[in-house]
């Protein structure tokens, strides 16, 4: 079939308003959030999508995949784009499925405490819908205002606000309405649903999800703590959480940090490490838990009650505010349990030191007294050289946290030489049997989590 056929029948599915093969689309489409220097797109081979198709329906899907299974071509599903690993990229060219379409509130069943959404839809959205319900999702990322609910699940869903009180997504999803790569639909319930959780998109795409709600909790309680190191921060952590307290929410900043934000004309307390901490459930439980912390920590750490509200109300800001100061940023992302993070958070520093590439630091509370962290770089993507240099650099970081115990958490284009690290061998065959049965060309999503496209001199120093 001719380009100009595929081209026609994309719109025969799709409506001619929802399919794209101008040069602008196709630019703007062939990146994430983290824009790219010419020279690693040259050294990963990176092609530009042919089309750009935005479907609002599950047929539709279905459609598009045979098509696109029929001729060969690559298809890469694509929601708010709100990762900085390549995960969206659509490395071999070919078709985008852009999901953003996909907002629909399908079903809600208050008696049941369980909502089904079409997976396009923002986090925010649907957290103004249920509030509107006296209702509330139980996890949600900090990039709710775009990241989707389909787009959270593929990349794992592990940390985010909520995460240390309700637990990761995948303990939320009731069932999941998916396309596989061949085209075919079906309903995946747990413990089989989490195959998909952290699949980025490479065993098919998730049309349709039930997650488990919440009632609306009655309150939201920020606090904001100051301390002079690491090791006061992360014990006070690990002691209030021994001591029962599930915070809702918990972020993590360095000095490094806080720098960057005060040059960037925001207000920054002069302590070493910030922590603001967020309580959430009824006056007496709150109460309750808040008397613990008091127990826990002196006043001299305790800021004051509204700078904790400012920075609990700027929490869908945080992370990208400081890229203004790049303009560009490489950002890891790798989880740890609690007890590690001091000597995780200090090699992190000596070796950015000895290396003297400025490294800053944040983090949120995950699950289970893990932190996700995320020492992030600033670069400049005009300067090909710097990037390469400070990506190369964040490569031998994660080996050094994979040492320490760390693990990736999103793999994208960028990850996929860690994947022995990260995965167990049995859940990596399980994959690479589905994708040889279901995909035996990898048309779906090609470049990312089984199939490392990373060039030779870009290889990371073994763990
Ligand atoms: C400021 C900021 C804060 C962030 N905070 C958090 C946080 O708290 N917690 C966290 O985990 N992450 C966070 N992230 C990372 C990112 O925003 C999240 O992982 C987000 O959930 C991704 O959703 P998305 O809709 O943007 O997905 P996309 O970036 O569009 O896609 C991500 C991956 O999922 C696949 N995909 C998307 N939709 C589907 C689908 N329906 N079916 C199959 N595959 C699909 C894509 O192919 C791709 O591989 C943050 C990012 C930023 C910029």
């Amino acid at each position: 079939m001719s380009n100009q056929n595929l081209f026609a029948e994309l719109i025969a599915i799709c409506g001619k308003e929802n399919v794209s093969n101008q040069e602008l689309d196709r630019i703007v489409y062939s990146s994430d959030l983290a824009s790219l220097p010419p020279l690693i797109r040259q050294m990963y081979k990176i092609q530009q999508p042919q089309y750009i198709v935005r479907p609002s329906t599950t047929g539709q899907i279905s459609k598009i995949i045979k098509l696109a299974v029929q001729h060969k071509i690559p298809f890469t599903t694509r929601a708010g784009a709100s990762t900085g690993n390549g995960a969206v990229i659509p490395i071999d060219g070919g078709i985008i499925l852009d999901l953003t379409q996909m907002q629909k509130i399908i079903k809600i069943d208050p008696d049941f405490y369980q909502i089904t959404v079409q997976p396009g839809i923002p986090w925010e959205k649907l957290n103004h819908f249920l509030k509107k319900n006296k209702l509330m999702i139980g996890i949600h990322p900090s990039s709710s205002p775009s990241a989707t609910v389909g787009g959270f699940i593929s990349t794992g869903g592990y940390a985010g606000i909520g995460a240390p009180k309700y637990g990761p997504i995948a303990q939320q999803i009731q069932k999941l309405k998916v396309i596989l790569p061949d085209g075919s639909i079906s309903d995946i319930y747990p413990p089989l649903s989490s195959l998909f959780v952290g699949a980025e998109g490479t065993l098919g795409i998730i049309v349709e999800i039930t997650l488990q709600v919440f009632p609306l909790s009655q309150k939201i309680s920020p606090f904001a703590f100051g301390f002079a190191d690491i090791e006061s921060a992360s014990y006070f952590l690990q002691t209030i959480l021994a001591q029962g307290v599930k915070p809702y929410h918990v972020m993590l900043f360095d000095r490094h940090f806080l720098d960057l934000s005060k040059s960037l004309g925001l207000e920054v307390p002069k302590n070493e490490f910030l922590l603001i901490l967020a309580l959430e459930g009824t006056e007496e439980t709150i109460q309750a838990e808040s008397e613990k912390i008091w127990e826990t920590i002196s006043d001299k750490n305790k800021l004051n009650e509204k700078f904790a509200y400012d920075e609990w109300n700027k929490r869908f800001k945080a992370e990208l505010f400081i890229k203004r100061a790049g303009p560009s940023l490489i950002l890891l992302e790798v989880g740890i349990s609690l007890s590690k993070i001091n000597h995780l958070y200090k090699n992190f520093k000596e070796i950015s030191e000895t290396q003297q590439i400025d490294l800053g630091f944040c983090g949120i509370l995950g699950h289970n007294a893990t932190m996700l962290c995320m020492p992030f770089m600033l670069t400049d993507e005009r300067n090909g050289m710097d990037y390469l240099k400070i990506l190369t650099f964040s490569r031998r970081l994660l080996s050094n946290a994979i040492k320490h115990g760390g693990t990736l958490y999103g793999v994208g284009l960028w990850g996929s030489s860690y994947l022995p690290y990260l995965h167990s061998q049995e859940k990596l065959r399980i994959f690479r049997e589905i994708k040889t049965l279901r995909d035996p060309e990898n048309l779906c999503n090609p470049g990312k989590i089984i199939d490392d496209r990373t060039p030779e001199r870009m290889k990371p120093p073994k763990p």
